[in-house]
């Protein structure tokens, strides 16, 4: 089979520009997604520098086949970049440059100085090689699915383009010097670049599917948590409670439920302002993620109200947790601009061996011992066992 190697540079200059254009696009459009722009302009530059190299020729001024690695370099740069700014670090960018600078030096001292394509094209083949590698060990997360499959294949995608090129350097390494010129047929060459144009197809497509995912994710949390105070929303936490309440049932392990409610909290707002309010929720918030448990589950319930589910716990352990958020709250002194923000809590407690594995009857439950809280005085916690006792 022939191919032709110039074609097989085209149609990879092609899939470059084709996934400079979704970037761009995708850019425009979720541009909180970061690292798209970087990878937008990595696929531009790799399209610009592979495509200028397939209309390459000899009477070609110096300082244009100096810019041909140069932009091709620093496009396999950019991509790189990409992945770090995807991952939430810091886009290294001298890491760019000294692929641009490093690919430029290296071409023009082995092509004009030495003409010598040979150790150019190995050692091109070699840089390419070794910043793809780099890409894929960056792209070897922890992370939840989906994403996690899109991590995956992009890393496998990076992984197996960077094999395509280190191939391809051995493979010029044991082609006869004569037999090596920049688009010479060859009988492995094309087959490399092939490969390579695939891979570089797919590591495009899996770019896009990773900032999809990203997306929808992202999108699932804003669903699932409460913006102010990041405890779950209401929706999240019944998901939750039954999945929770579905093993309990299975194992035995008893469940109980703390509800929570700020005393007189319409004053704090009156009083300081509604964004004072929304301190002391935001405080609250995380006093109560600093004292559950990771398998525990907080959601904001109400305005002010929130509802703590304690896995493998009894009414008596959960009340003994609330009489600690009590004090714990009671303690809590907020710095608000000029003044200092106090308030109090009461809570209701009760559990699934008085009530039942049953969400609305522990919520219910521990809402009427929350109701006798705040008759009693506010600032307290009530148990619903005290007045419900088993029969
Ligand atoms: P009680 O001791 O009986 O619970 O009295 P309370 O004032 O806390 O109860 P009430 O239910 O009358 O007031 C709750 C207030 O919470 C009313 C509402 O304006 C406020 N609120 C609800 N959501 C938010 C919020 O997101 N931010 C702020 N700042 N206030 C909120
Ligand atoms: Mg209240
Ligand atoms: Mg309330």
């Amino acid at each position: 089979m022939k191919l032709d190697v110039r074609t097989i540079m085209l149609m990879l200059s092609g899939i470059n520009l084709l996934g400079a254009g979704m970037m761009a696009l995708i850019s425009f459009h979720a541009n909180n997604v970061r690292g798209v722009r970087q990878w937008a302009l990595g696929h531009c530059c790799m399209f610009i520098g592979i495509f200028t190299s397939t209309q390459l020729s000899p009477d070609w001024p110096l300082w244009i086949l100096a810019t041909i690695p140069l932009v091709t370099g620093c496009g396999f740069g950019f991509i790189y970049n990409g992945i770090q700014a995807f991952n939430g670090k810091r886009c290294n960018y001298w890491v760019s440059a000294w692929v641009g600078l490093q690919m430029t030096v290296q071409s023009i001292w082995f092509s004009v100085a030495q003409n010598d394509m040979r150790t150019m094209l190995l050692a091109n083949s070699l840089l390419a090689g070794c910043v793809f590698a780099a890409c894929a060990l960056n792209l070897r997360l922890k992370t939840t699915q989906p994403l996690k499959t899109a991590y995956g294949l992009a890393a496998a995608s990076f992984s197996f383009i960077a094999l395509m090129s280190l191939l391809r350097a051995m493979n010029i390494y044991l082609t006869p010097a004569e037999g090596i010129r920049l688009f010479a047929q060859g009988d492995i060459n094309p087959v490399f670049l092939i490969l390579g144009g695939l891979s570089q197809l797919a590591i495009t497509l899996s770019l896009v599917l990773l900032i999809t995912f990203r997306l929808v994710r992202d999108l699932h949390e804003q669903a699932s948590y409460d913006s102010l105070t990041g405890a779950m929303n209401r929706r999240r936490f019944e998901d939750e409670a039954s999945r929770l309440l579905a093993r309990a049932v299975r194992t035995g392990e008893p469940l109980s439920v703390i509800m929570i409610d700020v005393d007189f909290f319409k004053r704090v707002n009156d009083h300081y302002g509604h964004q004072a309010g929304d301190e002391v929720l935001r405080r609250l918030a995380r006093l109560l993620h600093a004292v559950i448990r990771s398998e525990d589950c907080l959601a904001r319930y109400g305005g002010e109200e929130f509802c703590i589910l304690l896995v493998g716990t009894v009414e008596r352990g959960a009340a003994q947790l609330a009489e600690r958020v009590r004090l714990l709250y009671a303690e809590l002194h907020i710095d608000w601009k000029n003044d200092i923000l106090k308030s109090t809590l009461s809570a209701g407690v009760s559990d699934s061996l008085t009530v039942g594995a049953d969400l609305t009857a522990l919520v219910g439950a521990a809402d009427h011992a929350l109701y006798r809280a705040k008759n009693a005085g506010r600032n307290r916690v009530a148990l619903h066992s005290e007045t419900h006792q088993p029969a």
